[in-house]
């Protein structure tokens, strides 16, 4: 019992640490769904589109490679699944960039280097030796796709920069922003997940805001939808086939590049990234575990500028925030030990009085 107590006020102790040295998210306000504040993309206000991939204008995958800013993900181990090359091709027909996901017992690629896995992919414009890339800050992102519809697994449109990690300017120095991540396919095919990612992956520095909506209808149904975001010095507004989903400003607006991300996911009779159980992963032939990409583009405004900069301006105070967290325990356990200290001493002496009578 004391054990559990002493657990408690320590654990309170650390939180209070923490919060008192970390700045936390700012306001996360939804818009009314189906207000569509899209921006205008015209000339006259600032607009000008500085990326656009239609992937039907390519005859093959090494053609999109040779004369895009796209490339494969990095090849090798994601977490429990691959992304391999091999997954990525260029669909004659309908013209899409397909990344197909299967299990296989007989995987042959150097790079992975197993015969037995589950293999899925990405593609996304990082900066590589072999690829000049395309960054950029603030802007409107936007990809017309047909998600997976299977279950285990889920796509992705997200931006990404290098410096998640860096702590304690919140998502000021880079915030990896999920513009959708398709994970409702088992349950609530009618919703769509959001979310941003800032200071760090892990405890406990680790900060992310996410936001699910219903949009009404079903966005598994083999169909094209369109998955956006408008980025401003000010706020990210999510959008879903034109309409506004989710406005916020959590954890102060990116101000850094980041690079465009595509990708599939596959966790095998687990949970998806909203905490929903999403099924096992299974091999299938009609296509449903494709992940289907027809188009890609992206805008800047030339008001947004003067708000752009660069990773370097920021500085990371883990070492300091790790210093105020181990001070702030030490204080905590401290602080606790003596207040037990006393509360025995206290129902000692009582005892004491007590047998005296
Ligand atoms: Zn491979």
């Amino acid at each position: 019992m004391k054990s559990k107590l002493l657990k408690k006020l320590f654990c309170v102790f650390a939180m209070c640490a923490v919060f008192a040295v970390m700045p936390l998210s700012a306001c996360a306000c939804t818009t009314d769904k189906g207000v569509s504040p899209l921006p205008s993309l015209k000339e006259e206000d600032g607009w000008t589109r500085t990326l656009y991939t239609d992937f039907s204008q390519y005859s093959d995958i090494d053609e999109v490679y040779e004369k895009t800013p796209w490339s494969p993900s990095p090849h090798g181990l994601r977490k429990t699944e691959y992304w391999c090359d091999q997954t990525i091709s260029l669909d004659s027909e309908s013209g899409d960039l397909v990344i197909s996901s299967y299990k296989s017992d007989n995987h042959e690629c150097e790079i992975c280097g197993v015969e037995s896995g589950v293999f899925t992919g990405g593609i996304e414009t990082r900066k590589t030796e072999d690829n000049e890339g395309f960054l950029q800050a603030f802007g409107y992102f936007e990809a017309v796709v047909k998600v997976p519809d299977a279950a285990g697994m889920w796509s992705a449109f997200w931006l990404q920069g290098d410096d998640v990690g860096k702590i304690g300017n919140g998502g000021k120095d880079t915030t990896e922003i999920d513009i959708y991540e398709s994970s409702f396919h088992q349950k609530n095919r009618t919703e769509t997940g959001n979310a941003l990612h800032y200071d760090a992956y892990d405890a406990p520095w680790y900060r992310c805001v996410d936001h699910v909506t219903d949009v009404g209808y079903d966005l598994y149904d083999g169909e094209y939808h369109k998955y956006a975001l408008l980025w401003t010095p000010e706020h990210y507004v999510f959008y879903v086939d034109d309409n506004a989903v989710w406005t916020t400003d959590a954890g102060g607006v990116s101000r850094v590049e980041e690079f465009l991300r595509l990708t599939v996911e596959i966790r095998d009779t687990t949970y998806g990234p909203y905490g929903q159980k999403i099924g096992t992963f299974e091999n299938a032939d009609d296509g449903s575990t494709d992940f289907r990409i027809k188009s890609v583009e992206v805008w800047q405004n030339e008001n947004y500028s003067p708000y752009i900069q660069d990773p370097s301006e920021f500085k990371d105070y883990e070492k300091t925030y790790t210093a105020l967290l181990a001070t702030g325990i030490t204080a905590g356990v401290l602080l606790t030990g003596g207040a037990i200290a006393a509360v025995i001493i206290f129902i000692k002496k009582k005892k004491g009085k007590k047998n005296a009578i």
